[in-house]
């Protein structure tokens, strides 16, 4: 079998973000699947009235580096990684990882504005967690907790 069909293994966290985003931003039909799975949208302001395709350009948007949206912003801070965006998602898109990306994005640290406050609960042994599965050095995690 050969294996010159898979991508490169990204040698760097940001590499691998930009390979993420970029197949986000490629497969993504834009439908809305993952917002109306979201059990967290009742809970945001203006959200249970938003456009949930609207929402999602929002944040295909932050994706890009753009200024996204306020719906999209106020769904980033709603979202508690249920992981049901990801299970309603036809493209099989890893939906909450794209929210988590473009959670980055909105804090300011994939290099655009910051556009919202982090979290006052850190989340702390569910990131000791994360954060040890990826392996990052301690310098890689000061850089991505901002
Ligand atoms: S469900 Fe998937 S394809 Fe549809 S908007 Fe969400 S991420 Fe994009």
């Amino acid at each position: 079998m050969s294996v010159t069909n898979f991508p490169a293994k990204p040698a760097t966290l940001i590499e691998h973000l930009g390979q993420f985003i970029a197949d986000t931003l490629t497969r993504c039909t834009r439908c809305g699947a993952c917002f109306k799975a979201c059990p967290m949208t009742g809970y945001a302001p203006g959200l249970p009235a938003a456009d949930a395709q609207d929402v999602v350009a929002g944040v295909l948007g932050l994706l890009r580096q753009e200024a996204g949206t306020a719906d999209a912003l106020a769904w980033i801070e709603a979202c508690t990684q249920s992981g049901r965006c990801s299970a309603a998602c036809p493209e099989g898109i890893n939906a909450m990882k794209m929210m988590r990306v473009a959670r980055m994005s909105a804090l300011g640290s994939l290099g655009a504005p910051r556009k919202i406050a982090p979290r006052e609960e850190k989340g702390f042994f569910r990131r000791i967690g994360a954060f040890s599965q990826l392996q990052f050095s301690a310098d890689e995690i000061e850089k991505w907790q901002r």
